[in-house]
């Protein structure tokens, strides 16, 4: 299919609304990212050891580094009220960054157990920013199961970050949302070579990198589920541009068309620079819609990157999307997915057991699910994608679009090679 294909989208499609038990990952998960993307930042979780024990299986642990993200643990005396949690944090912070110079941005993370009991860690980020200015920038932001889900860990990160950025009257372009070097380094080749100048990062790698932000700023979001940073933005003045994310060889052209349109770059540029990736993503995508293609697929809602996914795996490699779950449906950055993803069934938010119900109803020849589901579903012989690998993989952009694709081919070819139909 191509850009223009006539499509009945599901922009007008009601979407079921479910609001109860939900089995997604809390918002410390963004940190595994996020620490490696910002490599001056330090994330300190004031948690409890469950806290800890996520991180630590999720990151693994670093033997050979010095770590860039901790847990402040909240003891039973700190729970109950008999400690000055407040107080014993700032001494721990500051023994932290009297040992570790390289800290730059440090971020107090938020949890379950750190709201429950209360702690205001928006107070001691600023004392602790009066202390250790210009040196140290302290941020907080929550992380907790209360109040996220995984991915949203990294949105309200960013959001907390931009009401700190510099002003600027400069005309800028702003690319949004934390992405492997690789890919950066790629997606900043193709605006330098489309002509488009004074580009920047959120998150920027390190602290002296941070972008500028004002009225003639211009921004883009790489990933679908920065919704409040998007709205701290427009807040500072910055404007956004509307696009469809860049997974997959369509959704990388329409994301590019977008900057190139606001921008001015002339069409013959945009064609000579995207011609050859678009070519080579077509043919790499190609090599697995050939398992893809006809295959019926579900997705139960956990990183907020399903839709795009959906609208990539039906157009470009051939899948039919039966359920399309989400866990929030940001309308204004999903309209450009929503007008191409051809018509499905849309839910937004987790009923567990209700979606069971119509998953093993509808019985789809692959489900994109948490790590939560996957093992259940795998035993009762469902192929199964986890979804938490879509945010650890290198998925955006051109050279990254046949790779995307094999993360979905790969559980249906090792299904047929154990059942026997291919060798
Ligand atoms: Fe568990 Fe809450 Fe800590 Fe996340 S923040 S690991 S959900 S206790």
């Amino acid at each position: 299919m191509s850009l223009d294909t006539p499509v009945k989208g599901c922009l007008h499609t009601p979407v079921l609304r479910e609001r109860g038990q939900r089995e997604v990952f809390c918002g410390l998960t963004g940190i595994i990212w996020l620490h490696r993307k910002m490599q001056d930042a330090f994330f300190l979780v004031v948690g409890s050891r469950t806290c800890a024990h996520l991180l630590q299986s999720a990151a693994g642990v670093m033997i050979f580094a010095e770590p860039r993200f901790g847990t402040a643990i909240l003891e039973e005396k700190d729970l109950a009220g008999l400690a000055d949690a407040h107080e014993e944090l700032e001494r721990e912070v500051a023994r932290l960054l009297s040992r570790r110079p390289d800290i730059r941005q440090l971020f107090l993370v938020g949890s379950c157990p750190s709201e429950v009991i209360k702690l205001d860690l928006g107070r001691t980020a600023e004392r602790l920013n009066q202390r250790h200015a210009p040196h140290v920038r302290v941020y907080n932001y929550s992380g907790s199961g209360i109040e996220t889900t995984f991915t949203q860990g990294e949105d309200a990160c960013l959001a907390a970050m931009v009401p700190g950025l510099a002003e600027t009257d400069a005309e800028n372009l702003l690319v949004v949302g934390a992405l492997p070097d690789v890919v950066e380094d790629q997606c900043l080749s193709l605006l330098h070579q489309m002509g488009v100048d004074q580009v920047q990062l959120l998150p920027a790698r390190r602290a002296a990198d941070a972008p500028k932000v004002g009225s003639r700023t211009r921004f883009i979001l790489t990933q679908p589920f920065l919704a409040d940073t998007a709205a701290a933005l427009e807040r500072r003045g910055a404007e956004r541009i509307a696009a469809p994310f860049p997974f997959g060889e369509e959704g990388t052209t329409a994301w590019l068309n977008a900057v190139a349109h606001a921008r001015g770059v002339h069409p013959e540029r945009f064609e000579k620079v995207t011609a050859a990736p678009r070519a080579r993503a077509r043919r790499a995508v190609a090599a697995h819609a050939e398992t893809l293609r006809g295959k019926s697929l579900f997705f139960f809602p956990d990183s907020q990157l399903e839709i795009p996914l959906a609208r990539f795996l039906a157009r470009e490699c051939g899948m039919r999307p039966l359920e399309v779950g989400t866990p929030y449906l940001h309308r204004a950055l999903m309209e450009p997915e929503l007008a191409l993803l051809p018509e499905t069934a849309l839910s937004e938010g987790q009923d567990v057991d209700l979606q069971l119900d119509r998953h093993a109803a509808l019985a789809p020849d692959l489900t994109v699910c948490g790590l939560g589901l996957a093992n259940p579903l795998e035993a009762a012989g469902h192929p199964t994608k986890w979804a938490i690998e879509l945010v650890f993989t290198p998925v955006h952009f051109y050279e990254q679009a046949g790779d995307l694709a094999g993360l979905f081919s790969r559980p249906l070819r090792r299904r047929a090679i154990l059942s026997g139909e291919v060798r």
